[in-house]
């Protein structure tokens, strides 16, 4: 059966809007509507025939296909469904939605929220251990004031746009699924702006710098993300705000590492305190303190001041800091005290490493290292 002409069969013209080729659809259907007409062959037909022609017409890409290149192009993706089955409840609650009231899809612009922002932080350590307020400038999306979003010069308004019929949304066929995509004429508005705001060209919302007053709360760490709420990107048609998220980064320090809550330090001790013992200064973020070193201490040994680390920012005990001490060889020494130190070697009690502790166990286990290899 060759068949009519869609634009025939809805009388409509060939450059006919979306809005057109729904009121034309409607009027055809309402009187051709199998309700209407019980056992009416002809009707039947005429409703069918309706129905398909709007299918195609109603949808953009099916459209310039059908305009293109004829019948067989409008249905060439339609996957024999042939527009029967479960794609007549949806045409039908899409043209007649509005006036029955059963919802539909309202055919008002969608409205999006604006997009979170990222901003990187990067504080000194003892400005998040301590806490601080920092005033950062970040560039942002703000609703532009001329057209108060709407994207139209003062005095003019969008109009609705016709590809989508102000849904924003268009339907295209993909083998037998149905998928809804943003609709490429107006991309999503379901408005056309047919005299742009010159201050934002069209775009309702224009790029500003703001002054933004961030709290830094104490204990924060790398990783860790302060949200602003409501700071992002301004909405698209009149939608909320998006959040500025603070990523907070701290700079390495010069004397402290930290690790979760504790601080880590090196310290260097002469080996004469080491030996004998004595007092040390030592920092603090919260200043010097004096660590008492006991007698005999050996390289690397740690000392552990309780709750000199970083009160956490979710609370919680506060951590330690921990020192490590580190021996050190005397250098630039003269004749004289290298006199004394060969004396005092000639001093030392040489047999079994009396005064050398890891020199003894050092010595052990290359000694039984040898009598492994000999087997
Ligand atoms: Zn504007
Ligand atoms: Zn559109």
């Amino acid at each position: 059966m060759s068949k009519r002409d869609y634009y025939e069969v809805l009388q409509v013209q060939r450059n006919a809007s979306e809005a057109e080729i729904k009121k034309a659809y409607r009027r055809l259907a309402m009187k051709y509507h199998p309700d209407r007409n019980p056992d009416d062959k002809e009707a039947e037909e005429k409703f069918k025939e309706a129905k398909e022609a709007y299918e195609v017409l109603s949808d953009a890409q099916r459209r310039a296909a059908y305009d293109q290149f004829g019948h067989a192009a409008a249905h060439q993706s339609m996957g024999g469904g042939g527009g029967g089955g479960s794609s007549f409840s949806d045409i039908f609650e899409d043209v007649f939605g509005d006036i029955f009231g059963t919802g539909g899809r309202g055919g008002g612009s969608r409205v999006y929220r604006g997009a979170d922002l990222r901003y990187n932080l990067t504080l000194d350590l003892e400005e998040a251990v301590h806490g601080t307020t920092i005033q950062i400038r970040v560039p942002t999306l703000v609703t532009c004031g001329s057209c108060n979003g709407s994207g139209a010069r003062a005095g003019s308004t969008p109009t609705t746009c016709p590809t989508c019929g102000g849904h924003g949304q268009v339907r295209i066929q993909q083998g037998i699924f149905a998928v809804q995509q943003t609709c490429p004429n107006c991309r999503g508005s379901g408005k056309i702006i047919k005299d742009p705001c010159p201050d934002c060209r069209g775009q309702g919302r224009v790029q500003e710098h703001k002054t933004l007053s961030v709290k830094v709360p104490p204990g924060v760490d790398t990783g860790d993300r302060i949200r602003l709420a409501g700071e992002g990107e301004a909405g698209e048609n009149g939608g909320p705000p998006g959040d500025l998220y603070v990523h907070i980064n701290i700079r390495p320090h010069p004397i402290f590492t930290r690790e979760d809550n504790n601080l880590f330090c090196e310290v260097p001790i002469g080996f004469v305190t080491a030996a004998l013992g004595g007092e040390l200064e030592v920092p603090t973020l919260e200043g010097r303190v004096v660590l008492k070193i006991p007698p005999e201490t050996q390289s690397d040994k740690v000392f552990r001041l309780r709750g000199k680390g970083v009160k956490p920012v979710r609370g919680g005990a506060v951590g330690d800091l921990l020192c490590k001490v580190m021996v050190e060889t005397p250098v630039n020494l003269s004749e004289e005290q290298k006199e004394l130190l060969r004396r005092f070697q000639d001093s030392l009690d040489h047999r079994n490493d009396h005064h050398n502790p890891r020199s003894h166990s050092w010595l052990d286990g290359v000694k039984k290292f040898f009598e492994g290899l000999r087997g």
